[in-house]
């Protein structure tokens, strides 16, 4: 999520698309494992983050609250994030690996890149001053990789604009109806565990996209 920042002071200033080249591929990364040892809170977990994480260990999410995850307010809602520990990313094993890799989050996934949503859509953007390598031009959509892509970008969408409603809805109701917002969100999407991620998501964001 971005907010309040502008697109210059924090990326290249250019809007990418799936199929445009990116100066973002690290190489692998070979050796180094900085950005998952000094990340804090940052990593905010969507619902499709919880539905991998949970495949990727076999724990369901009250398994993992507090011990992998933890909760956080954000804009009003109260909503997931990585958990750290003294060595940074508590996903990250001794010999400093992702042990998630295969279902890591999105906010991994796209790193360095992000997201800047605007009126009806998102592009990709480049922030910069992140990585120290030499990064060399990728298509975003290799960078990503993210199956079903089309699908992911239309949830990611879908997702963005529910919090940001319920968001602002909760930030200007009382205290009892914004735990009732709060409560409502982390059940419905993190709490009940999805089979067929995308439609499921889809019949459950219904009753939010009309409130
Ligand atoms: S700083 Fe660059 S090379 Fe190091 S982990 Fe982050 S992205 Fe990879
Ligand atoms: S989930 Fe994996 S890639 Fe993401 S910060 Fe943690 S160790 Fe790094």
């Amino acid at each position: 999520m971005l907010r309040d920042e502008r697109l210059e002071d924090i990326s290249d200033g250019r809007r990418y698309g799936i199929n445009d080249l990116v100066k973002a591929d690290a190489g692998g990364c070979k050796g180094c494992s900085k950005c998952c040892e000094i990340m804090t809170d940052t990593i905010i977990l969507s619902p499709i983050d919880i539905y991998r994480i949970e495949k990727e260990t076999n724990k369901s999410f009250n398994d993992m609250l507090d011990v992998n995850i933890e909760l956080g307010m954000v804009d009003g809602l109260i909503l997931p994030h990585v958990k750290t520990n003294k060595n940074g990313c508590n996903f990250l094993s001794e010999d400093k690996r992702c042990t998630i890799h295969g279902n890591r989050p999105d906010f991994c996934r796209l790193f360095p890149l992000g997201r800047l949503y605007e009126e009806d859509g998102f592009s990709y953007i480049l922030q910069v001053g992140q990585c120290d390598k030499p990064l060399t031009k990728v298509k975003v959509k290799k960078w990503i990789d993210t199956p079903e892509l089309k699908e992911h970008e239309a949830y990611v969408l879908l997702w963005h604009k529910i919090i940001r409603k319920m968001g602002q809805k909760a930030l200007e109701a009382s205290e009892e109806e914004r735990k009732s917002i709060v409560m409502s969100l982390l059940n419905e999407f993190y709490m009940t565990p999805f089979g067929d991620f995308y439609p499921e998501f889809i019949e459950r964001a219904r009753k939010y996209e009309t409130e």
